[in-house]
C-alpha cells in the first residue's frame, strides 16, 4: 500500500503541495555534452522507444545555430532549448519528434541564415512543419499587442495544424515565464498579460491542468507582484497548520480505505495563487477568512468508476456534505476532457473541504491533458486516428475514447497522423494596425473591404496582403496583414459578385447596382421627358407604358433605365415610338432581342440601304434582310444570298457561314451587293475585347470608345476570370472608318491583346 501526504524539499514553493511532478534539479549550461547525456536518460526514462540519434543531432544543431546568442540571465542561449525540450519529453510527454522540434523552434526566428528547408533536409518534413508551425505563431505574437483575446487564440489555433506546434508553444512559454525575472519590467508584464490572456485559456482548453496553474500564477506573479507576495507569505506562515490539520481530516478516510484494499493515494493541496486570488476579490474577503483554500484528492489506482463513487460514500459517511457542492463530473465530464468527483465537506472547526476523487487514469488527463493519452497503449482501438474535426468537443471525446482501450502497443504515430483542423470555416486576417478581423474561409480582400466599413469597400481598387500587391479576388489567408487601396471614385463592379463570400459584401454590391439603377433610370427619364418634347411627342404615361411594353422592355422604368444607362438609344428610340404612333401600330411583332433588332433596323434604313451590283440603285423591289450572324454594315464587302420567296439575304464577306458558298464557287444564289451609302447614319457593330485584367480596364475600354467622337454604346459585357477577361461592345457607327478607329484604340489600351469585329 502506497500512501503520503505530499510534500517534497522545495519548501518555499507554495506548490510543493500540489500534485507536481517533482524533478530533480539540474543545473545546464557548463557542459554541453554532459546536457546532451542529460536529456537523453530523460527522454529514455518518459518516452516509448526515444530516437536517440534525431534527439542528438538536434542538440548539436541547435548548440551551433545559437552558438552566439545569449539569454538575457547571461546564459548560453542553447539552455533555453534544453529546457523546453525537457518540458516537452517528462512534462507534457510527447515523442522525440517533438523534443527534437522544441530544440530546434527558435532556430529559424532567430537565425537569418537558416530556413524551414534546412530544417526539413536534416530532420525530415514531421519536424520542419512543427517549426514552421511555431515560427509563425512566435512571428505573430511578435509584432503586436494582444487586444482581441478570443480571435487571437482562434488564429493561433488555426496556424498550428499540427497538435505538437501548440504543445511545443506551451513548453516555449512555460519556460520563458519560469525565467521572466531576467527581462525588463515592461517586457515582463507584456508576457505575462500575454500569457494569461492567451496561453492559460489555450492549456485549459487543451486540458493541461498543471501547465495552466503554473502559467497563471507565474503570470499573476508579474502582472500584481504585491497581491501575489502577500497571498505566498500567508501561504507559508499557515503551512505547518494547514498540514496538521489535513493530516487529521485524512486520517479516518485512510483508515477506511486501509480496510478496503483499493490502490490509492491522498494528498492535501493548497488551491493555486491566482485562484485564491480571484476568490478573495470575488467574494471580498481576506486570505484569513477563506477556509477552502485548500483541496484533499484521492486518486485511486487500477480502478474504474464505481470505485470513485464508493470511496464517495465512504468519506461522505465520515463528514457531512455540503449537498449543492456535489459535482459530478465523472457522469458529465467537462468539455476539455476533465474527470472527477468534486465534493465539499464540513471538517473539524466548521471549515469546509474540497475533496476530489478520481482514477489515476482521470488524473492523468487533469494534470497533462490530451497529450497524456498517448502513454497509454492503444492498438486495437478501432477508431480512426486521421482526425480532421472542427467540433473540439468531439475531439476532446475522441481522445479520451482512445485512453479507454488500452493495447499491446504505443501509437506515437497517432500523433503524427493527428492533424489540427479546428476552424476550416473561418479565418482571422490583420488590419494594417493589428486588429484581428473575422472572415469565412475564402474571403477575399474586397469583403475584408466591405467588413472594414462600405465606404472602403465600394472603393477598393486594390489590395496589399502581407506587404505585397495582391489582386482583389484572392483568397486570404489565417494571419495575413490586408490593407485596402482605394480611390476617390466608387469602383465596384458586377464582377465582384462573383468571387465574394460575405453576406456583407454582396448585399453592398447588389444595394451599389440598385442605387445605380435607380440613378440612371432618373437620368433616362430626364432625358426622355426632355426629348420627346423637342420631338412633340405628347402621349400619357399610360400609353407609353403600353408602347414600351410592346417593345418588350417589362415596364417604363426598364424603358429609363436603358436610356439612362446607353443601352438604348434616344434617338432611335424617339423615332421608333413615334412611327408606332404614326401606324397605331401595336400589334406589331417583334422579335426577342426587339430594342436591337428595332435599332439596327432604323439604322439601316438610313443608309439607304443595299443594292445589287450594277443596278445602280434600281432594286426597289427586291426585299432585304440583313444575316444575324455576321450583322453586317454599310462599308462592309457584303454578298447577298437569293432565300426563295423571301427576297435576298445580305452577310458579310467574310461571314463563317458564307466562306464554304464562296470556296465551292457556281453558286448562283450568290448576288454581289454594294450599299447605297455609307456616308450617313449610324450602324451596330459588336467588338470583341479581350486581354489582361486589372483595376480600371472597363472604365479605359469606355473611355477610348466614348471619347472618340462621342460614339454611343448600346452594350456592354465583360467578364473576367484569373487574370484575363473577355468582352463583347455593342456600339453605334457610322462607318467601318469610324470602326477600324475604335479598334486603333482599344488597340492602344494598355492590357488589351485583341480587338476584333464579334461575328457571334
Ligand atoms: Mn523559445
Amino acid at each position: 500500500m502506497h500512501t503520503h501526504t505530499t510534500h517534497k524539499d522545495d519548501r518555499n514553493d507554495p506548490r510543493a503541495l500540489a500534485a507536481k511532478p517533482q524533478f530533480p534539479r539540474y543545473s545546464p549550461g557548463k557542459d554541453p555534452e554532459a546536457d546532451l547525456a542529460y536529456l537523453l536518460t530523460e527522454c529514455k526514462k518518459h518516452l516509448p522507444k526515444p530516437d536517440e540519434d534525431i534527439i542528438t543531432r538536434a542538440f548539436r544543431f541547435c548548440l551551433d545555430a545559437h552558438r552566439n546568442n545569449k539569454r538575457a540571465s547571461g546564459e548560453p542561449y542553447y539552455v533555453h532549448l534544453f529546457e523546453v525540450a525537457l518540458i516537452v519529453a517528462r512534462e507534457l510527454i510527447l515523442d522525440d519528434i517533438s523534443v527534437a522540434a522544441a530544440l530546434l523552434h527558435d532556430v529559424v526566428e532567430d537565425n537569418e541564415s537558416y530556413a524551414v528547408k534546412d530544417i526539413a533536409a536534416q530532420f525530415g518534413p514531421a519536424v520542419a512543419q512543427i517549426v514552421d508551425g511555431v515560427t509563425k505563431i512566435t512571428d505573430i505574437s511578435q509584432s503586436r499587442e494582444i487586444t482581441q483575446a478570443e480571435s487571437y487564440r482562434k488564429l493561433l489555433l488555426s496556424l498550428a495544424k499540427d497538435l505538437r506546434v501548440i504543445l511545443i508553444k506551451f513548453a516555449d512559454r512555460l519556460h520563458n515565464m519560469r525565467t521572466l525575472d531576467h527581462l525588463p519590467p515592461e517586457k515582463q508584464r507584456r508576457i505575462a498579460q500575454e500569457t494569461l490572456d492567451i496561453y492559460a485559456p489555450f492549456a485549459h482548453r487543451f486540458g493541461l491542468g498543471q501547465v495552466k496553474w503554473e502559467l497563471e500564477d507565474l503570470a499573476f506573479k508579474f502582472l500584481h507582484r504585491k497581491e501575489y507576495d502577500e497571498i505566498k507569505r500567508s501561504l507559508k506562515e499557515t503551512r505547518r497548520s494547514r498540514e496538521d490539520y489535513i493530516r487529521r481530516f485524512a486520517e479516518p478516510i485512510r483508515k477506511r480505505l486501509d480496510q478496503s484494499r483499493l490502490k490509492y493515494e491522498i494528498s492535501g493541496r493548497p488551491k493555486h495563487i491566482f485562484s485564491i486570488y480571484n476568490k478573495m476579490q470575488a467574494r471580498q474577503k481576506g486570505i484569513d477568512e477563506l477556509y477552502d483554500l485548500f483541496a484533499v484528492r484521492i486518486i485511486l489506482d487500477e480502478a474504474d468508476k464505481n470505485e470513485c463513487f464508493l470511496i464517495y460514500g465512504i468519506v461522505t459517511e465520515i463528514y457531512t456534505p455540503v449537498p449543492e457542492r456535489f459535482k459530478d463530473y465523472i457522469s458529465v465530464p467537462k468539455k476539455n476532457g476533465y474527470q472527477s468527483l468534486h465534493t465539499t465537506v464540513i471538517g473539524a472547526d466548521g471549515r469546509r473541504i474540497e475533496v476530489q476523487i478520481r482514477t489515476h487514469s482521470m488524473h492523468e488527463v487533469a494534470e497533462k491533458g490530451v497529450a497524456a493519452h498517448f502513454l497509454y497503449k492503444a492498438e486495437t482501438l478501432g477508431l480512426e486516428p486521421a482526425l480532421a474535426d472542427n467540433d473540439f468537443e468531439y475531439w476532446i471525446n475522441w481522445m479520451r475514447n482512445i485512453r479507454e482501450y488500452e493495447g499491446e502497443e504505443m501509437l506515437p504515430q497517432l500523433m503524427e497522423s493527428f492533424k489540427l483542423n479546428l476552424f476550416p470555416d473561418e479565418i482571422h486576417v490583420f488590419t494594417p494596425k493589428g486588429d484581428i478581423r473575422k472572415l469565412p474561409a475564402g474571403a477575399t480582400p474586397v469583403d475584408f473591404a466591405f467588413d472594414i466599413h462600405t465606404k472602403v469597400g465600394s472603393h477598393a481598387i486594390g489590395a496589399k496582403v502581407n506587404g505585397r500587391i495582391a489582386p482583389l479576388d484572392e483568397k486570404l489567408q489565417n494571419g495575413d496583414e490586408v490593407e485596402i487601396i482605394t480611390s476617390k471614385n466608387p469602383t465596384t463592379t458586377r464582377n465582384w459578385e462573383r468571387f465574394v463570400v460575405t453576406h456583407k459584401a454582396k448585399s453592398q454590391i447588389r444595394r451599389f447596382f440598385n442605387e445605380e439603377k435607380r440613378q440612371k433610370t432618373i437620368e433616362g427619364r430626364t432625358l426622355w421627358e426632355r426629348k420627346s418634347k423637342k420631338a412633340k411627342i405628347n402621349i400619357g404615361e399610360d400609353e407609353l407604358e403600353r408602347i414600351v411594353v410592346s417593345l418588350k422592355y417589362e415596364n417604363k422604368s426598364e424603358f429609363y433605365y436603358a436610356l439612362g444607362s446607353g443601352t438604348a438609344n434616344i434617338d432611335i428610340a424617339i423615332d421608333v415610338i413615334k412611327a408606332r404612333l404614326k401606324s397605331g401600330a401595336t400589334q406589331l411583332q417583334l422579335q426577342s432581342e426587339v430594342d436591337f433588332n428595332v435599332i439596327l433596323h432604323t439604322a439601316r434604313q438610313t443608309s439607304g440601304g443595299v443594292y445589287l451590283t450594277g443596278t445602280a440603285g434600281g432594286s426597289a423591289d427586291i426585299v432585304f434582310t440583313y444575316a444575324k450572324c455576321c450583322n453586317p454594315i454599310p462599308g462592309d464587302d457584303i454578298i447577298g444570298v437569293v432565300i426563295t420567296g423571301r427576297g435576298i439575304k445580305v452577310h458579310r464577306k467574310l461571314c463563317k457561314n458564307m466562306q464554304h458558298r464562296l470556296v465551292a464557287g457556281n453558286d448562283d444564289r450568290i448576288m454581289p451587293l454594294e450599299w447605297a451609302s455609307n456616308e450617313q447614319g449610324e450602324f451596330i457593330a459588336a467588338l470583341r475585347v479581350a486581354g489582361d485584367d486589372r483595376p480600371g480596364m472597363l472604365h479605359d475600354i469606355t473611355n477610348a470608345i466614348v471619347s472618340y467622337k462621342n460614339t454611343n454604346i448600346r452594350n456592354i459585357n465583360i467578364s473576367a476570370a484569373e487574370s484575363v477577361f473577355e468582352g463583347v461592345v455593342t456600339v453605334f457607327v457610322r462607318n467601318t472608318e469610324h470602326l477600324s478607329r475604335l479598334f486603333e484604340r482599344l488597340r492602344k489600351i494598355r492590357g488589351v491583346k485583341t480587338a476584333e469585329r464579334f461575328e457571334g
